[in-house]
């Protein structure tokens, strides 16, 4: 899969113009992705009704996430979950009811040479996790925040300040 454009878009789910639109070639032909980074939301244009993508997305996600949906032109969107094992994770979570909600950022921390074999690497046995979720310290962001999320998440790889005097 080659990522040949993106570009800002206009978000379809939040008017916001900070809808990053992504454009990649795949043996199946082209491929858009959305993500916005004010309201989280995402989709593909694989995203139809009726798809195997979507009903693929709908077994696998979360119930708060699937009555979140929007659909738009077509496609369905849903708020995004972002798991980085390095990093951590990013998650749409309710805030007191189910027509209110946020994003909640948790950081990765390194697990203690001493606790390492209390969390085995399923998928390479006789290896271990390096880093856990820190579940003890979640932040919580607005759900027009998502940017906001990502950033104290560490997803932007920030350019190099050169004069920070
Ligand atoms: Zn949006």
């Amino acid at each position: 899969m080659e990522q040949t454009q993106d570009k800002l878009v206009d978000c379809l789910c939040c008017s916001s113009n900070a809808c990053y639109e992504s454009e990649f070639t795949t043996q199946e032909g082209p491929l858009n992705t959305w993500l916005c980074m004010t309201c989280g939301f995402t989709t593909n244009s694989t995203m139809t009704e009726d798809s195997e993508s979507l009903k693929q997305t709908l077994e696998l996600t979360a119930d708060l996430i699937k009555d979140l949906r929007q659909n738009h032109d077509g496609l369905a969107w849903f708020p995004t979950a972002i798991t980085m094992p390095d990093k951590g994770m990013i998650f749409p979570e309710p805030i007191k009811d189910k027509d209110d909600w946020g994003w909640t950022v948790v950081k990765a921390i390194p697990i203690p040479e001493e606790d390492k074999e209390k969390y085995p690497d399923p998928t390479n046995p006789g290896t271990f996790y390096k880093n856990k979720m820190d579940m003890k310290n979640l932040k919580r962001y607005g759900k027009l925040a998502f940017m906001d999320a990502a950033e104290e998440l560490g997803m932007f790889a920030k350019p190099v300040e050169t004069n920070e005097d």
